[in-house]
């Protein structure tokens, strides 16, 4: 296995293999066995342009052997961060087939955390639109070219001026030809962690783990060669990619449609005239577009099913979804680090409202457990601890972290707080876990005030989440001032200056006197949150409220 990964506890691999769950499959073999099977089937629709699945398998080939011929190798980590299209699936396949090893990151990500999944991968190569929502991509490109040792090709969607040493994708092009098959047991792919630490950190998925994740989660959902499935949120998250998403609708034959982001009135455009029958969107979407649905002429009728998870989905909106748009709802819980657990089509509209329904592999081992790591009895609130078939075993070069994200027993801390009915369906109640959840981006309240701490103005910060009806909470930052106060407006320019992307920036300040402390001398972030529910303060510290994509 990759150095730097944590490989799986050997009989407990042996028995995922005895089991059928680990078949030996790849992702790159997947791909080219669907093309045969589905041959002329549209595989991916992206606006005007439509793919076949021979025609994908066949770009991929092409796609495969020109990185190869621009010096790519197996093995090699390659930072993928391109927006929702056709180009997305292609280059990651064709990553696949050469055994390169695909990082995905966000589009939103800015110098920070480029810079730090390029040199935590020791990525030789970054592929990246040229510009993208008005963002010079590129200029960061060349930036971090010079930067990091190891990155030496860039690939780039769109132009590329004369004189500038980066590859455009369309050049990525070579006649096909044979590659050793990856070894299934290989990371295929890394995700990043919604983070706890200052920084994402580096979740390998491997192929075993990925193709067994994505075929249970098939047939968990009853996908088919018939479905039609919108990719509305970026294909980077493990719950559009593969939940089942884009992955998943390729193996079963439908169709993927990609839409650029989740905007209620394109999406509603594309569910009527592609005929959509499932997607996945975060609760915060799914407010707007039971809002869009009451006035919206669009026909949604194929719709069959969607999908809501990646934050609290509260259960008055949970209620109006499957009314609101003429479908099923159905609740996901998700982690990137693997454990998935959906509410399912058979189950009864209270366990859909109210739960996040049950694991999707008879192999995913659950635990609730106390403070000091014993289990709780049943039905108790408790965290979360998984193990599976998919699930992660190590965060990549993450020593020390592991040591505390791991109990001895291989179990993985979610960092969740959860109970289990007597029925067998997961509820979370909370977190414990220091992490922000906006409209369903992960902020780490630790990054953020590391670099806040770096501020002339601040003497001492906490940031925490407030709650929020739209976004589910916001970012506020209580802030002991060194001086004279801050503005929140130049706390915000300071972390966009440091490179930090757009949806970690602090929404509202508080300026006050001291951080509370607990009875142990920590921050007392519960006393903050508490404060954070009273009335909004004067206009001057409060920044307007802003959808997430
Ligand atoms: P990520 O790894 O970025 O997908 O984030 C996973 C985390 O998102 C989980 O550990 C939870 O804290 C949160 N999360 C995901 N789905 C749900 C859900 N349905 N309800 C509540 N929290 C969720």
């Amino acid at each position: 296995m990759l150095d730097g990964c944590t490989p799986p506890d050997e009989a407990r691999a042996a028995s995922y293999r005895e089991k059928g769950y680990w078949r030996g499959e790849n992702l790159s073999a997947l791909l080219r066995s669907w093309a045969h099977r589905h041959d002329t089937a549209t595989a991916l629709v992206d606006g005007e342009r439509r793919l076949t699945y021979r025609a994908l398998d066949q770009w991929v080939d092409r796609l495969a052997a020109g990185f190869r011929e621009h010096g790519l190798e197996a093995g090699d980590r390659v930072v993928v961060q391109l927006p929702n299209s056709m180009e997305f699936p292609a280059v990651s396949f064709a990553l696949f087939r050469i055994g390169v090893i695909p990082v995905f990151t966000l589009a939103s990500h800015r110098a920070h955390e480029i810079r730090h999944l390029c040199e935590l991968s020791a990525a030789r190569g970054y592929v990246l639109p040229a510009r993208h929502r008005g963002f010079d991509h590129l200029g960061l490109a060349l930036r971090m070219k010079d930067e990091v040792p190891s990155l030496r090709h860039l690939f780039v969607l769109g132009d590329v001026p004369d004189g500038v040493e980066a590859t455009p994708l369309r050049e990525v092009d070579a006649d096909p030809r044979p590659f050793p098959e990856p070894d299934p047991s290989e990371v295929a792919f890394f995700l990043l962690s919604g983070g706890t630490t200052a920084l994402p950190k580096l979740i390998p998925r491997t192929h075993d783990g990925y193709t067994y994740q994505t075929r249970t989660a098939v047939d968990f959902c009853g996908i088919t060669e018939k479905d039609v499935y919108l990719a509305a949120l970026p294909m980077g998250f493990n719950f559009t990619w593969g939940s089942p998403g884009v992955v998943g609708t390729l193996r079963a034959g439908g169709t993927v449609v990609i839409a650029e982001d989740p905007t209620a009135d394109d999406c509603f455009r594309l569910i009527e005239e592609e005929g959509v029958t499932f997607t996945s969107i975060v609760p915060t979407v799914a407010q707007l577009w039971l809002e869009t649905a009451e006035w919206s002429t669009h026909r949604l009728t194929t719709l069959r099913s969607v999908q809501v998870g990646g934050a609290p989905l509260p259960a008055a909106l949970a209620a109006r979804v499957g009314p609101g748009l003429g479908c099923r709802l159905q609740q996901v819980f998700g982690t990137t680090e693997g454990l998935l657990s959906l509410t399912h089509d058979d189950d009864p509209q209270d366990v859909v409202v109210h739960t996040q329904g049950r694991p999707i592999s008879p192999g995913d081992e659950l635990r609730i457990a106390a403070d000091d790591g014993h289990d709780l009895p049943a039905g108790a609130i408790g965290e979360l601890l998984t193990r599976g078939p998919y699930t992660l075993h190590g965060y990549y070069r993450a020593e020390e972290h592991n040591q505390v994200a791991f109990t001895q027993d291989g179990f993985y801390r979610t960092g969740d707080l959860a109970r289990i009915t007597p029925e067998g369906h997961l509820v979370i109640e909370g977190r414990i876990k220091d992490v922000i959840v906006r409209g369903g981006d992960k902020i780490s309240a630790g990054e953020v005030e590391s670099h806040l701490l770096t501020h002339p103005a601040v003497a001492r910060v906490a940031v925490v989440g407030i709650p929020d009806d739209y976004l589910g909470e916001r970012v506020c930052a209580y802030v002991v001032a060194d001086g004279a106060p801050p503005a929140l407006n130049d706390l915000r320019q300071a972390l966009q200056d440091h490179g930090l992307a757009d949806y970690k920036l602090p929404d509202r300040l508080e300026v006050i006197d001291a951080l509370p402390v607990t009875g142990l001398g920590k921050v007392d972030k519960k006393r903050l949150a508490a404060r954070g529910r009273t009335p909004e303060p004067t206009p001057s510290t409060e920044e307007p409220r802003g959808a997430r994509r």
